[in-house]
């Protein structure tokens, strides 16, 4: 019998992205890690296009405006920059996802490698000596939690009104709707 893990590491939804929090869950075949998320001070997400590499921000929408959330078609959002469509789970930025890593290692597979370590250990014994092994993990130090500066500019869409961005001071090309892709005149 073999049995399949699945480690995956999800963001709050950007509906609850507002109140940052970490929380762990497992059940018996999966693993979900959330990670908490600092905003700037007017409640911007930094985000990174998986596409162009730029950086930008978006507003996570508050809990009580739940209903007027524009939800992305099925291709996800649109990158502010170059305009190229992704799935919602792929804008974390380098620093987002080395915290991602991070948090996997020392919660996941740091615990699972002591387990499999004193396995290795107890089989070794019971050879009698025959079968001699050594397991090592260096497990990494805890990233520092991310902060978060009020950089960029802010640039709102008549298009779409409760989904502003914030981009690059230096960025002088359109910019473009996250949700439907169309420039800001
Ligand atoms: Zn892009
Ligand atoms: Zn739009």
């Amino acid at each position: 019998m073999s049995t399949r893990t699945i480690y995956s590491l999800v963001e709050p939804p950007r509906a609850m992205s507002h109140h940052p929090r970490t929380i762990t869950g497992m059940s018996e075949d999966e693993v979900t890690l959330e990670m908490s998320l600092p905003l700037d001070s007017e409640g911007f997400l930094r985000r990174e296009c998986p596409t162009c590499e730029h950086e930008f921000k978006w507003l996570p929408s508050s809990d009580d405006e739940e209903a007027d959330i524009a939800v992305p078609d099925d291709g996800g959002y649109f990158c502010p920059y170059c305009g190229v469509q992704a799935p919602t789970d792929l804008w974390l930025t380098q620093a987002q996802a080395d915290l991602a890593q991070n948090i996997i290692q020392r919660q996941v597979l740091g615990p699972m490698l002591k387990d499999f370590g004193k396995d290795i250990d107890r089989i070794g014994r019971n050879s009698g000596g025959l079968i001699s092994v050594s397991t090592e993990f260096d497990e990494p130090n805890e990233l520092d939690p991310l902060t978060e500066a009020d950089d960029m500019r802010r640039v709102d869409f008549a298009c779409h009104p409760g989904e502003p961005v914030k981009v690059l001071d230096d960025w002088d090309r359109a910019v473009r709707c996250l949700v439907c892709g169309e420039a800001a005149p």
